[in-house]
């Protein structure tokens, strides 16, 4: 029986002529064909009681699903409705849409990346930059790379010449992604010096650190986690005076940079006037920019990055340079930047507007379930749909920035609560959310979905409707 079944299924040149789809180029047709007769084999081979046998016209249909999935980009925009503001598998920073524009016209043509329009001749990639970033900041000079971890290796492999690295060992931090300090700082060629404990270093121990091979003290952000208790770290600027005295480096790894301050946490601005030598922190955490790594510091410093080998590995593209500009021109209005920003707005978005807007919400996917109700059924293959309506409630939830950032600050938010029902478990729920057109995606708390409304842009209401309803005819 298997075997007739599979000596049954046509060859590729067969289905070929029932596939005539002429947005499919032939060879990714030919490709997506083997692949479905092999699926169909598979299946075959797999039943043993009754297997199935597989038409011309069934195979070509599978085979130009499987090329249209092909032909489809896979990474796509998704509806963030987890209220995790700079959610790294989604992305972190979502960019203003004037930063998006000026992307896009910079991507499309010509641009004066390194080209100085006064003299007619080569520019630096960076100036307009560097311009904004010294007078935001008060640093000296500036250098970009691809990320913040680029911004560590470089500064550790350009500055510190295979010398020791002073760290305490309460800032070992791993940052997820294999990016581990004392393994980056391995990779830059330097040479690790831990001092103090876990929960506490002292000053002194940096002092007695200190030796004819050390090239710098770094300090590092422990952005993913707090330790509590019985505790003590050193302040950067205490570090600076050190460094200072001592005659060698220091480099401050501040994770996620902010021009503004969230819950104590110290600014950027801070940092520079706390006369750190060198400071890297990351373009798309609270910053709300583009993914790179911008690095602050004493002009002596980073003329030696930009000299460096690897800065010409790390460096930045003129699609990401162009978003940095224009992120960075909306924080010369820092108002401005609070609305304009997305990372911005979202964290501080109050918890009244984040009710009302949850409300609003809520109560246009009442009224759509309300009237898909009154509907009559669709049917589907010829049979009959029940309407099913999803329980929906207003609720106050507790959020996080994401992204490594203030990991013990909670942020009050609200959302639209959807319970399971007798015909829809909350996993069925959550999966019809994540395979819509454009995917949805929250997260499951106690058999309830939550829809924090932080997260999700007004404009994406009318999707969330049409999905939600879409659910309520689901069933037979
Ligand atoms: C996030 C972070 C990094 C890595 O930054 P990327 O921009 O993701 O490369 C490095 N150090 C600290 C302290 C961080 O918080």
């Amino acid at each position: 029986m298997t075997n007739e079944l599979l000596r049954a299924l046509p060859r590729v040149d067969d289905v070929l002529t029932h596939t005539t789809n002429d947005q499919i180029p032939r060879g990714i047709m030919v490709d997506c064909i083997r692949e479905a007769l092999d699926n169909c084999r598979t299946k075959i081979k797999g039943e043993h009681e009754i297997a199935s046998s597989f038409s011309v016209q069934e195979i070509a249909e599978m085979a130009i699903a499987l090329a249209n999935a092909r032909l489809t980009p896979k990474l796509c925009s998704v509806i963030n409705a987890t209220g995790v503001v700079l959610h790294t598998n989604l992305g972190r920073a979502p960019m203003a849409e004037s930063v998006a524009e000026h992307v896009k016209q910079i991507a499309m043509g010509y641009s004066t990346l390194e080209y100085n329009l006064t003299t007619g001749k080569r520019g630096s990639r960076t100036d307009g930059i560097e311009k904004l970033l010294t007078g935001l900041t008060g640093a000296e000079a500036v250098c970009i790379v691809n990320n913040n971890a680029a911004a560590v290796l470089l500064a550790l492999a350009a500055l510190c010449n295979a010398g020791e690295v002073v760290v305490s060992r309460g800032e070992l931090v791993e940052i997820g992604g294999s990016f581990r300090v004392p393994e980056v700082i391995s990779q830059s060629g330097a040479v690790l010096r831990e001092v103090g404990a876990t929960n506490k270093t002292h000053l002194s121990d940096y002092q007695n650190a200190i030796c004819e091979n050390t090239a710098a003290l770094l300090k590092v952000h422990t952005s993913n986690y707090k330790i509590m208790g019985f505790t003590q770290e050193i302040e950067m600027r205490s570090l600076t005076s050190l460094a200072k005295e001592a005659g060698v480096l220091s480099i401050y790894d501040l994770g996620s940079g902010s021009f503004i301050s969230f819950a104590g946490e110290p600014t950027v601005q801070q940092a520079v006037a706390d006369g750190v030598d060198v400071l890297c922190f990351s373009g798309d955490k609270l910053l709300g920019g583009p993914q790179c790594g911008i690095i602050l510091g004493k002009r002596e410093h980073v003329e030696k990055l930009r000299k460096h080998p690897l800065y010409r590995a790390l460096r930045a593209d003129k699609l990401t340079l162009a978003a940095l500009e224009a992120s960075l021109t909306l924080y010369l209005d820092l108002e401005n930047a609070k609305e304009q920003i997305p990372t911005l707005a979202m964290l501080l978005a109050t918890p009244e507007a984040l009710k009302e807007k949850a409300a609003r919400l809520l109560e246009q996917l009442s009224a759509a379930q309300s009237a898909a109700l009154t509907m009559p059924p669709l049917s589907e293959n010829g049979r009959g749909h029940r309407a099913s309506v999803l329980p929906l409630a207003l609720q106050k939830i507790v959020g996080q920035a994401g992204g490594g950032s203030l990991p013990t600050q909670e942020f009050e938010s609200w959302a639209v609560a959807v319970s399971p029902t007798t015909d829809f478990t909350i996993g069925e729920i959550e999966t019809h959310l994540r395979n819509w057109k454009t995917p949805i995606i929250a997260r499951i708390h106690k058999d309830t979905l939550l829809l924090d409304v932080r997260t999700i842009e007004e404009r994406y209401f009318c999707e969330i409707e049409e999905c939600l309803v879409s659910g309520t005819w689901r069933h037979q």
